[in-house]
């Protein structure tokens, strides 16, 4: 079957997203083929660009979307053709008319979610998932510093931090991104391209600093991350918007108080099949409860990926990004 589908041939720019013509195979034992109808824009497929997150070249971008069940593999008996599904947790490949997976990597969608929330959320909502409750268990009461709130992430984060009474200190780089995380549930905003961070956070928390801190910006504001922290507190620094974190000198984690440092990823949190559906469930779970939703602020033909690249690495985007195959 012939497919459209962005591709890599080399790492660099978003001017290396080319879309090419595919040839699908049939989906092999234990898979299914997926047609889909939207598909979700992570900054994580910015790395994989750029050559940060390196992959086997060529190849296919995008780990997140939802759509229809269109082909069953032999033995696979949990689906059927027509299911609506989705998945966020790749393989890499989703920025495409239709992909191959193992079935067991895949959830129904739920009546009530449509196939672009499923697409917007599922990776976004189960990496918040992972961060407050496996990462660090978060309980109602703690207050917690949350980096880029009014990303895809972020809001989310905004939401589910409310839902579990958790106080959220969130950061985004403006002031119309701060009125967007607090308007999604954060109790305290400060816009760290103008604001101390540091400051801000020991006056909210009168002098203590928080138990934990979520960064997915990285490279710039690690240091002030670990500012923030009360003694023995975590940072959790999960991505790289501004660049990598590298070269620490580990002694800076007894000087600012016997810290701890994790560098966590979805993919070690989802492995195994069980914990992929506990996951989703409690994702979902949290979408019918009304608790969280995402909101869908940039739209793109599938043609037009590198537009959207371009956009959420320019700090152009707030809540989620999807394409449009
Ligand atoms: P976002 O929608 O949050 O976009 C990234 C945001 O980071 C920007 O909008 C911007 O917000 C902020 N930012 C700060 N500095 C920069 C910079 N120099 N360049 C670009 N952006 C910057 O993206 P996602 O929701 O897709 O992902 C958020 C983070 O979470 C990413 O780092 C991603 O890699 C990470 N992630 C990690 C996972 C894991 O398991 N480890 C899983 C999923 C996501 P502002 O303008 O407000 O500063």
């Amino acid at each position: 079957m012939s497919i459209e589908a962005i591709r890599i041939h080399e790492t660099g720019g978003p001017g290396v997203l080319r879309l090419d013509t595919l040839d699908l195979p049939d989906p092999g034992p234990g898979q299914i083929r997926i047609r889909h109808t939207a598909i979700g824009v992570n900054f994580i497929d910015t790395y994989h660009r750029s050559g940060l997150y390196p992959l086997p070249l060529p190849s296919g971008i995008g780990l997140e979307a939802a759509g229809i069940v269109e082909a069953l593999g032999d033995g696979v008996t949990t689906l059927k053709e027509g299911d609506r599904v989705a998945y966020g947790s790749g393989p890499v490949g989703a920025y495409s008319q239709a992909h191959i997976l193992p079935a067991g990597r895949v959830a129904r969608i739920p009546d009530g979610v449509s196939d672009e929330q499923a697409a917007a959320l599922m990776l976004k909502g189960m990496t918040v998932r992972y961060l407050f409750k496996d990462t660090y268990a978060l309980k109602a009461g703690d207050t917690i510093l949350f980096h880029a709130a009014a990303g895809g992430v972020g809001q989310i984060a905004c939401q589910w931090a409310a839902d579990m009474a958790v106080t959220l200190i969130g950061t985004a780089g403006s002031d119309e991104k701060c009125e967007i995380a607090r308007q999604k549930g954060a109790a305290h905003v400060i816009n760290y391209s103008r604001e101390n961070v540091v400051e801000r956070v020991r006056e909210i928390t009168g002098g203590r600093g928080v138990p934990v801190v979520y960064d997915g910006v990285g490279k710039d504001t690690f240091e002030m991350s670990l500012d923030c922290l009360a003694p023995r507190g975590l940072l959790a620094t999960f991505g790289n918007a501004s660049g990598p974190v590298t070269g620490v000198n580990l002694g800076i984690l007894t000087q600012k108080g016997s810290l701890y440092v994790t560098r966590p990823s979805l993919m070690h949190y989802v492995a195994s099949d069980e914990d992929l559906a506990a996951n989703t469930a409690d994702v979902f779970d949290a979408v019918a409860r009304s608790a969280i939703s995402i909101d869908i602020n940039q739209r793109y033909a599938l043609a037009d990926a590198q537009r959207a690249h371009e956009d959420l690495e320019g700090r152009r985007t707030t809540g989620a990004s999807v394409l449009v195959p």
